[in-house]
């Protein structure tokens, strides 16, 4: 499941393509994602975009009057393509024709993702209004983030991939930071010091920072908008590395479940 970067990479990428172009029109040939695409979207006709935005995992195109939520759930990918590429695949659900020659297509082959129709105020959108400060600004802060942790009886991975805390940090994003915090993932979040926790926000903010800068992991389908993959997921320490050696301590890395997700840890350098 694309996380905050791969969602801030496609953001980044796609913006100098659409902003200030038009839609000129949609080609919807799967209506049926997540929810159904809804008929604003279907019969869009000449519509400017305003801006590109990103919040948690949600990209938002805006519009004049209204705006366009897209969640690319665990499989969805958004790509740029020239408009003489006519051909399509079985997964590619959306087409938005631009009047500059490009394409915007949305791609899942999963089909969890959806596109939301809204009105310009969209951080009223009923899924974007209860998100949490995002990780990269500076209301995400160590006393922020102790305020929750010193009274939670649940483990501090957990807390770290709650939405309504902190959004758009998933698994991967979540293994690493507490790797490179020397923090356990099964830790009771309240059993954390102010000390701990203020070098897990600043390892929060700078892999999530590097992760963009080397855009994105390419775990499984996740791609750039010009069909390359990230690089960041070569630089793992924990995730997806089960039975492999740490990098630090060549300690096997341990893989465990907590609440139905994989858990990736190193039992030496984490405690
Ligand atoms: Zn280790």
């Amino acid at each position: 499941m694309p996380e905050l970067p791969e969602v801030e990479v496609i953001k980044n990428m796609i913006k100098p393509y659409l902003e200030k172009k038009i839609i000129s029109y949609a080609i919807v040939r799967n209506k049926k994602l997540k929810y159904l695409i809804p008929r604003n979207i279907v019969n869009i006709h000449n519509q400017k975009i305003l801006n590109i935005k990103r919040r948690g995992r949600y990209i938002i195109i805006i519009l004049l009057y209204n705006s366009i939520i897209i969640h690319l759930g665990m499989t969805g990918n958004l790509f740029i393509i020239e408009k003489d590429m006519l051909s399509y695949g079985k997964h590619d659900h959306i087409d938005l024709i631009m009047d500059n020659n490009i394409i915007l297509r949305y791609t899942d082959s999963r089909k969890f993702g959806f596109w939301l129709w809204e009105t310009k105020n969209y951080k009223d959108n009923i899924f974007l209004k209860k998100l949490g400060p995002e990780p990269l600004k500076n209301e995400f802060n160590s006393k922020y983030l102790y305020k929750f942790t010193k009274k939670k009886n649940i483990p501090i991975k957990i807390l770290l991939m709650d939405n309504c805390i902190v959004t758009g940090i998933g698994n991967i994003y979540a293994s690493e930071s507490l790797f490179l915090s020397k923090i356990l993932p099964t830790r009771i979040s309240k059993t954390l010091n102010f000390k701990e926790i203020n070098i897990l926000v600043k390892n929060i903010k700078y892999i999530l920072n590097k992760s963009i800068k080397y855009g994105g992991s390419s775990i499984k389908d996740y791609r750039q908008p010009n069909r390359k993959i990230g690089n960041f997921h070569k630089l793992l320490f924990v995730y997806g590395k089960q039975n492999k050696l740490c990098k630090i301590c060549c300690t096997k890395i341990i893989k465990i479940k907590q609440r139905n997700r994989s858990t990736f840890f190193c039992s030496k350098c984490q405690i």
